[in-house]
């Protein structure tokens, strides 16, 4: 079974001084279908701690595991397609190319696979639907909305099927209405593709929404 295992991680800065401590001994597990959110304020370590189970920082301790791999100890090309394969992000900032299609932009992570070129656009095609967004997929990001940039967003980390979808404060730039119709499509994407969600944000209405919750308080994640 799925499962994400973070266990005792740590991240310490280096400053002029001493180290900055930031995370202190983080633990949390997951497993195939469930979903979580991180809570805390600005600063607390909330985007530190989801970059490193994204693998895209590394702990100062501690260990994290996706069905058991490690994936500190992969190689960086090895490390590079477990991101690309195994994991979905979904940032603040919908990081969408401007000169590509909505469709393009969903097919950027596929960009680097072999297979039928075909069998992508299908995926991709479907997702789009899925969230929405079926009848816009010739258009640009600037022709669209916000709230649409994020469903574009969500499809585009859903591409390749991950077995954790993370999410780093994914509805901070909208407004209340939209966000709450961002939040709902995240977890309906999540049941659907059976795919794990961690979400790191400060909204407790969002949180709200989730199976479980988390707080990171000083370094140190409880549950909540
Ligand atoms: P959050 O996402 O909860 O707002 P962050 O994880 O971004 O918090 O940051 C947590 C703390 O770590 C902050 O005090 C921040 O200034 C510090 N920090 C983040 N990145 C770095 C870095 N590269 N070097 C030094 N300090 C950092
Ligand atoms: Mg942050």
């Amino acid at each position: 079974m799925t499962q994400l295992v973070v266990s005792e991680v740590t991240k310490d800065y280096p400053t002029r001084d001493k180290p900055l401590s930031v995370l202190r001994g983080c633990s949390l597990e997951l497993s195939a279908g469930q979903n979580a959110a991180i809570l805390g304020p600005s600063g607390s370590g909330k985007s530190t701690l989801l970059y490193i189970i994204g693998t895209l920082d590394r702990p100062t301790g501690g260990r994290v595991t996706l069905d058991g791999t490690d994936p500190f100890a992969l190689g960086e090309p090895e490390l590079a397609k477990y991101r690309n394969r195994r994991l979905g992000f979904v940032f603040q900032d919908h990081h969408l190319l401007p000169q590509c299609s909505v469709l393009e932009n969903v097919l950027v992570p596929t960009l680097a696979d072999s297979p039928s070129k075909s069998d992508a656009a299908d995926r991709a095609k479907q997702l789009l639907n899925r969230v929405g967004l079926g009848d816009r997929l010739d258009h640009r990001p600037a022709e669209i909305s916000g709230g649409e940039r994020q469903r574009v967003a969500i499809a585009r980390a859903l591409v390749h099927k991950p077995a954790l979808l993370l999410a780093d404060e994914p509805t901070g730039n909208l407004d209340r209405t939209t966000a709450a119709a961002i939040g709902d499509l995240l977890l309906e994407m999540q049941q659907h593709e059976g795919t794990m969600l961690l979400v790191v944000t400060h909204s407790l209405e969002l949180a709200s929404r989730f199976q479980r919750r988390f707080e990171l308080d000083d370094g140190r994640l409880l549950q909540r």
